[in-house]
């Protein structure tokens, strides 16, 4: 089955994931490969990479959530998540299939499909629309079996310690 040239997943706990694949994206403008960013289950528009990703030319950022998703929501609650998820991957869709950007990065979507709001098999479907030269970033706790067996790389951010567990905010910068 066609595939993507390169799909990577980073999950786990610990802190680093989402910075991780604006690493990537880092990396790829620096060859001056376009990057197209789409936040999943994300609505914050005072977010560091979002303020960077405007001024970069060739860089393409959307987010498509309603924010914090409590562990215990009610499912009446995850109906509005559920169709901001949805209506990312429909736009993940066009920018993948659109062939303008070589980076696709999917900030979050593994933790879409981990609190059902998008069907696992709809991200593998997407990873195959990909072309056989476009790489394909996923991040998210929770990486389910498929989107691992989909992907050629996997690292598992594992928390050792987190600052915000020893009542250390989230800072400007620095987590946000
Ligand atoms: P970052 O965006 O800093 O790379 P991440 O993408 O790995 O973090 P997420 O799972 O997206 O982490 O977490 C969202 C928020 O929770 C971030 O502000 C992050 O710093 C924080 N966080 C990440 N890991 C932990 C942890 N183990 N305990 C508490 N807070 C965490
Ligand atoms: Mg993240």
């Amino acid at each position: 089955m066609k595939t993507a040239a390169r799909t990577l997943v980073f999950t786990g706990d610990g802190k680093g994931k989402t910075t991780a694949a604006m690493g990537m994206a880092f990396r790829a403008v620096g060859h001056g490969m376009a990057v197209f960013i789409i936040q999943f289950c994300k609505s914050d528009a005072t977010t560091g990479e979002l303020h960077t990703a405007a001024t970069i030319p060739g860089v393409e950022f959307v987010q498509s959530g309603c924010g914090f998703i409590p562990p215990d929501a009610p499912d009446s609650a995850m109906e509005s998540h559920r169709q901001a998820a949805q209506s990312g991957l429909r736009r993940a869709m066009q920018a993948v299939i659109s062939g303008v950007y070589p980076v696709v990065i999917l900030d979050e979507i593994c933790y879409a499909v981990h609190r059902g709001l998008l069907d696992e098999q709809s991200v593998i479907d997407l990873i195959h629309a990909a072309r056989e030269d476009q790489c394909i970033v996923m991040t998210g706790r929770g990486a389910t079996k498929g989107l691992i067996d989909a992907a050629d790389t996997v690292t598992e951010m594992k928390c050792i310690k987190h600052g915000m567990n020893e009542g250390i905010e989230a800072q400007r910068g620095i987590e946000f």
